[in-house]
């Protein structure tokens, strides 16, 4: 079949056979993740308790293009090349100038772009005989997509899932079971970090600090237990970068190429996977596109944080990243983006703030749940609510060039597909959602609790 102005197909033979590592390219204003101890750049060495080797390798490589391994090729057949498609309907109800692309990510077995890191991060554990996994989840879909890839690998997944979500979402629990992995509402009394927290806060709604840190402290007390993170790590950032660069294949099929890219943040890996690969050629000179990541108000790092060394946890047992942060003990509020609930951003994200070529924006939930409604009504594919992010600046943008009467094209990444989230979509029709105000008293308690980025060392 040709293709057709609003389904831009790539037939599996055209699916990318290597991911795109940035470090290569902006390496020289990354900072070193340091030893939380010595506060010493930390060396492969000191993560090997919780990370295989090849990862590891991949973490700290300055390659510029790493090869996809076969059998993750071919998992990721199973629903790669993924659909660009063009928001016609959605481009007519508002009456816009602008085009409006979106990469659908929902169409993987989990739901979201997660399985695109869980598949190799199962894979290199497996290679390297590792039995046991222990991971934390925020909403459950980096639970679910690695549920799915390590029951595919036969290794066993223990899964910390953020309390406020499990109740929210106790189908995402289901669907983690059904793939054999198993999962305790974080914080929990299985681990010492779950019952800190349990003794202080008795009513903790969680989050994912604290269920990052019930799951390091698994894998550190148990040789045979590895660890894994769906987001932050320049590893992760690196297998979604699939994404981007098979949309940049479907550009040039569709002969057009982005003005604006925009994705939702949590971490920061289904924003790097879209925009990566558009951001190098930003970097060579030849484009100048506008790259726009896109939180909640609620949880802002990127537009308020400060960016500090500081810790992925709660508990402060991870390196020290150099990156935006909210503060490691930061516990947003329960919105129902429950991805995007996180005190931290991935550094490669953060230095290309810092460096002005990626915009943050931070937008309230109910814009969000408003916009990913006009989406379902429109495009038919009910958004997540995380993904709604994206949804609702990329409809301002498309009503900017309405105002302006500028035609642009805009890409955005639909990450995940909403169909788990029902009960907050009830709930945001029943007019019971509210927008929270981020208290900006917290920001000046942020330096105390984080360590400076010395620049020049
Ligand atoms: C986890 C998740 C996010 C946020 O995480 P990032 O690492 O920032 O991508 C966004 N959308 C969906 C659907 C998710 O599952």
């Amino acid at each position: 079949m040709k293709n057709t102005s609003r389904n831009i197909v790539l037939q599996p033979s055209e699916m990318p056979d290597k991911w795109y590592n940035i470090a290569a390219d902006i390496g020289g204003k990354m900072l070193p993740p340091l030893h939380p101890g010595t506060l010493q750049p930390l060396d492969g060495a000191s993560m090997s308790a919780l990370f295989p080797d090849e990862l590891i390798r991949q973490e700290m490589s300055a390659e510029r293009f790493i090869s996809i391994p076969d059998k993750v090729r071919e998992l990721y057949s199973m629903f790669r090349p993924s659909p660009l498609y063009r928001a016609v309907n959605l481009e007519k109800m508002l009456g816009t100038p602008a085009k409006i692309y979106y990469k659908y990510e929902g169409v993987s077995p989990a739901g979201s772009h997660k399985t695109n890191t869980a598949i190799p991060q199962a894979y290199y554990n497996k290679m390297e005989g590792i039995k046991k996994i222990a991971t934390e989840t925020g909403a459950g879909q980096w639970g679910s997509a690695l549920s799915f890839a390590c029951n595919h690998f036969g290794i066993d997944l223990q899964v910390f899932m953020v309390k406020v979500s499990f109740e929210q979402k106790p189908y995402r629990k289901m669907l983690m079971n059904l793939w054999n992995g198993k999962v305790e509402a974080s914080p929990s009394i299985i681990t010492q970090a779950g019952r800190n927290i349990l003794a202080q806060h008795p009513d903790s709604p969680g989050s994912l600090g604290i269920a990052i840190s019930e799951a390091i402290e698994m894998a550190v007390n148990d040789p045979a237990t590895k660890y894994s993170l769906g987001s932050v790590l320049n590893h992760v950032l690196l297998h979604q970068t699939i994404i981007g660069l098979e949309a940049e294949i479907q550009f040039e099929k569709a002969g057009d190429y982005p003005d604006v890219v925009i994705g939702c943040f949590g971490g920061g890996s289904n924003f790097a996977g879209i925009s990566f690969p558009f951001v190098r050629h930003n970097l060579d000179g030849k484009k100048k596109t506008r790259f726009i990541a896109v939180e909640p108000t609620s949880c802002p790092k990127l537009t308020k944080g400060k960016y500090r060394y500081d810790f992925g946890d709660v508990a402060g047992m991870t390196p020290l990243m150099a990156m935006h942060t909210l503060g490691h003990d930061f516990i947003p509020p329960g919105i129902h983006a429950g991805g995007l609930r996180y005190h931290g951003a991935a550094p490669l994200v953060s230095v290309l703030v810092n460096e002005g070529i990626v915009e943050a924006q931070a937008i309230d939930q109910l814009e969000c749940f408003e916009a990913g409604l006009k989406f379902a009504q429109t495009e038919g594919i009910l958004p997540a609510p995380e993904t709604s992010h994206a949804i609702a600046a990329t409809i301002r943008e498309a009503l900017k060039a309405k105002a302006e009467n500028s035609p642009k094209t805009i890409l955005f990444n639909l990450s995940g597909h909403g169909y788990f989230d029902m009960y907050a979509y009830q709930l945001y029709q029943e007019n019971k959602l509210t927008n929270f105000v981020f208290d900006d008293a917290l920001l000046e308690k942020i330096e105390g609790k984080t360590h400076p980025v010395v620049v020049s060392r």
